[in-house]
């Protein structure tokens, strides 16, 4: 059995909707204490609070832009100034607009990133003296297998801002360890969210058919492996990414799916 986690607390970003929603809903079932944030305060807030009544923890809704040093900074110290500790952080703010090379501007690039992958270097920052007093502090990332695995047209932008991610992940797991600190991450394959449902329905039919499990995963699948990476019994482990697809990235070529059926 897994040690309760009870009574800690987790600042999750972009949890308004889609997978950070689904990690901050799992997060409560465990008793642990939640920062839900997103751009929008409003959206923040009504996750927050339907959380908490469903699980009965505590949760509350934070308006913050991670891809920002204030924001990032307003976000660590309201969570400090409601639950006084962060003992958890996952850094799951994203966003995936597609733009071909040829198409792609300088702004559009850099706002991926910035929201992507800044975002991490900031909250990580922000929260790194909190973390540090835990004393078994835990940084989830939310990466993805597109970037560090794959590839999609008009993902460039956001391929590099994944793989960079994990790039970040292996030092920052070296340098906070001596601090107790834990950093891995999750690479979801494609999940149902409220992002993905805008990618529409010809895209979400493309995917399933492309995936051994013939199914797009669920928000839930991803907040069970953020919430092993936040257990105590993964105190050992640091710097590691784990895949969750469906077995999306397996198959050699099409002819591999064909011959399944
Ligand atoms: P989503 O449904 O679009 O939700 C994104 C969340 O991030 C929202 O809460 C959004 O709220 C927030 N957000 C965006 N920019 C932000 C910023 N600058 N500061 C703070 N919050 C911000 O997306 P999702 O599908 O759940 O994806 C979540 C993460 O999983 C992303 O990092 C994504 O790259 C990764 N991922 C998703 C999939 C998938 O299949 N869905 C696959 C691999 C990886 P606001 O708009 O109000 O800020």
């Amino acid at each position: 059995m897994f040690a309760s986690l009870s009574g800690r607390t987790a600042v999750i970003t972009g949890a308004s909707r889609g997978i950070g929603r689904g990690i901050a809903r799992r997060f409560a079932a465990a008793g642990i204490n939640t920062v839900v944030a997103s751009r929008s305060a409003p959206e923040a807030q009504a996750a927050a609070a339907a959380i908490a009544a469903e699980t009965g923890t505590p949760s509350i809704g934070i308006g913050a832009d991670v891809s920002t040093e204030a924001g990032a900074a307003a976000l660590a110290q309201a969570a400090l100034d409601r639950f006084g500790a962060i003992d958890i952080l996952c850094a799951n703010a994203g966003i995936f607009p597609a733009a071909r090379l040829g198409a792609m501007t300088g702004a559009e690039f850099d706002q991926v990133i910035d929201t992507n992958l800044k975002s991490l270097f900031l909250t990580v920052s922000a929260c790194l003296p909190a973390l540090t007093a835990s004393g078994a502090g835990r940084i989830v990332i939310t990466s993805s297998i597109t970037g560090p695995v794959t590839g999609y047209p008009g993902w460039s932008h956001y391929g590099a801002s994944k793989a960079g991610q994990l790039g970040f992940m292996r030092t920052a797991a070296i340098e906070l360890a001596p601090r107790g600190i834990t950093v891995n991450a999750v690479m979801p394959g494609n999940i149902m969210t409220e992002g993905m449902a805008e990618m529409g329905p010809d895209y979400i039919a493309g995917m399933a058919a492309a995936i051994p499990q013939k199914a797009l995963g669920r928000v839930e699948d991803i907040a069970n492996a953020a919430l092993y990476f936040a257990s105590a019994e993964a105190g050992y482990v640091t710097g590691q990414a784990l895949i969750v697809d469906g077995g999306q990235v397996l198959p050699e070529s099409p002819q591999a799916m064909a011959e399944m059926g």
